[in-house]
Order: C-alpha cells, then sequence, then structure tokens
C-alpha cells in the first residue's frame, strides 16, 4: 500500500470513529443507550439508512439535508467526523502503529466527546472522566505508557491542583468557577499523561481560556458573568502536550540540546 492509501485509509477510520462520537455526544448525556437505536432524523424521525450515514461523504452527497424531509442535518455532525479523522491521522504520523497510537487515540475520543458535551451543556460527565481516570492508570500499571508513579502523582495532582483554584476562586468571588467535572477531567489527564503534563495542559488551557474568553465577552458585550466551559481548553491543550509537550518543555529547560 502506497503511503498515500494508508494515510487516506487512516483519516477515513478516524471520521468512522467520530460518527460513532457524534452518537456518544448526543447520547451519554441523556443516558441512552450508544448502540440501539439506529439513528433517526431529528425533524422527521426517519431512520436513517446506512448508506445515507457515510461519515462526512453522505453529508455532502446530501448537501446538508435529510433525504427524507429535506431538513437541515447539524453541520457539526461532519465537522466532527473531519476532526476525529485529522486527529487518528495526526495521532498515526506521530506515533505509528500499534502502541501508543491506539491508546492516545482512546484517550483523543474520550477528551473530542467531553469537550463538545461541555460546550452543549456545560458539564463534563463522571461515566466517561472517572473510567478514564481507572483506564489512564491501568494502562501504565500495564507499562503500555507512562510509569505507574507518573501516572498516580498525576492523578493527585491534576484533581488537586484545580480542586485548590477552584476552592480559593469560590471562597474569593462567591461564584462557583470551575465545576467538579473541571478537576476530575484534569485528573484523567495526569492518569494518562502523568504529572509532567498538569502544568502544561493547565497554563495552555488558562492562556488560551482567557484570550477566547476574553474575545468572546468583547464580542458579547454584555459578558461579565458569560461563564465559558474551561473543559474544551483542558482537552485541547493536553493533546498539544500529546504532540508537542515534551519536547517543548525539554527545549524550555535547555534538555533538548545536544
Ligand atoms: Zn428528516
Amino acid at each position: 500500500m502506497s503511503s498515500w492509501v494508508l494515510h487516506f485509509f487512516v483519516f477515513a477510520l478516524g471520521c468512522c470513529l467520530g460518527s460513532f462520537l457524534n452518537v456518544c455526544i448526543y447520547r451519554l448525556p441523556l443516558s441512552l443507550s450508544i448502540v440501539a437505536p439506529r439513528s433517526f432524523c431529528p425533524h422527521c424521525q426517519a431512520p436513517i439508512r446506512a448508506y445515507d450515514n457515510i461519515p462526512l461523504l453522505s453529508y455532502l452527497l446530501l448537501r446538508g439535508k435529510c433525504r427524507n424531509c429535506q431538513g437541515k442535518i447539524f453541520w457539526r455532525y461532519p465537522m466532527v467526523e473531519a476532526l476525529t479523522g485529522g486527529v487518528t491521522l495526526a495521532l498515526f504520523l506521530k506515533f505509528g502503529f500499534p502502541l501508543p497510537f491506539f491508546s492516545f487515540l482512546m484517550f483523543s475520543a474520550a477528551l473530542l466527546v467531553i469537550t463538545f458535551i461541555d460546550l452543549d451543556l456545560r458539564i463534563i460527565p463522571d461515566i466517561i472522566s472517572l473510567p478514564g481516570i481507572a483506564i489512564g492508570l491501568l494502562l501504565a500499571l500495564l507499562g503500555i505508557s507512562i510509569t505507574i508513579k507518573e501516572s498516580l502523582i498525576g492523578i493527585l495532582a491534576g484533581g488537586g491542583t484545580l480542586f485548590v483554584v477552584a476552592f480559593v476562586y469560590e471562597a474569593v468571588t462567591k461564584r462557583e468557577g470551575m465545576g467538579g467535572g473541571d478537576v476530575k477531567l484534569l485528573a484523567m489527564i495526569g492518569a494518562w499523561l502523568g504529572w509532567q503534563a498538569i502544568l502544561f495542559t493547565l497554563f495552555l488551557a488558562s492562556l488560551s481560556g482567557t484570550l477566547i474568553g476574553g474575545g468572546a465577552m468583547l464580542i458579547q458585550k454584555e459578558g461579565r458573568h458569560y461563564a465559558i466551559p474551561f473543559g474544551p481548553f483542558l482537552a485541547f491543550s493536553s493533546l498539544a502536550y500529546v504532540f508537542f509537550g515534551p519536547q517543548l518543555i525539554g527545549w524550555y529547560l535547555g534538555w533538548g540540546r545536544p
């Protein structure tokens, strides 16, 4: 297989994973099964046929409309599929096959679901973050990712740091700033990536959150109380760590020099 075909294949598989993540994003917060029933059109309730359920392609062929009722298909479905395909391919190019590609793919999938649920509903469901902590620790126990010590300290540092920040923020402002969901998410990130990732993730998430959140407030004008969810920034920043973190930290501390 030429590399071009292989890369296309990996991207297409990632888009299929993204299609499943769309189902999870919609159904997990509602405590619905992610296996059954089959997907249906939200406008006319017609079941979506297999040939109309091909990631990305069906949306383009149907021009974003339901075949049955011509109702608009939410543009975010193909967007999540393309995004997942892109992340899958990027992980493949960075890590090759099979490990740690698969473990980071699982991690990224969880982060994508968390990101969009948090954007929609301002919650980070425990049903993803708590098993996420356990799986991250298990991978370390099996010797697949980081050491057990790094993972355990990561969980404590991730959970602990944000817990303290949230506690102080609430004590000072008398308003709830960060939810418990963010604390569990950062503990999950610590479990998978180790304590080294926590400082990096918090720094980048706070920086990007302040820039984008501040920008959103300026546009919204009334927005002093416009709470922007922090989960997506944590997710994005921890993924940035997966790709560039160790090099950036090494470069910063001068370890990377020959
Ligand atoms: Zn329809």
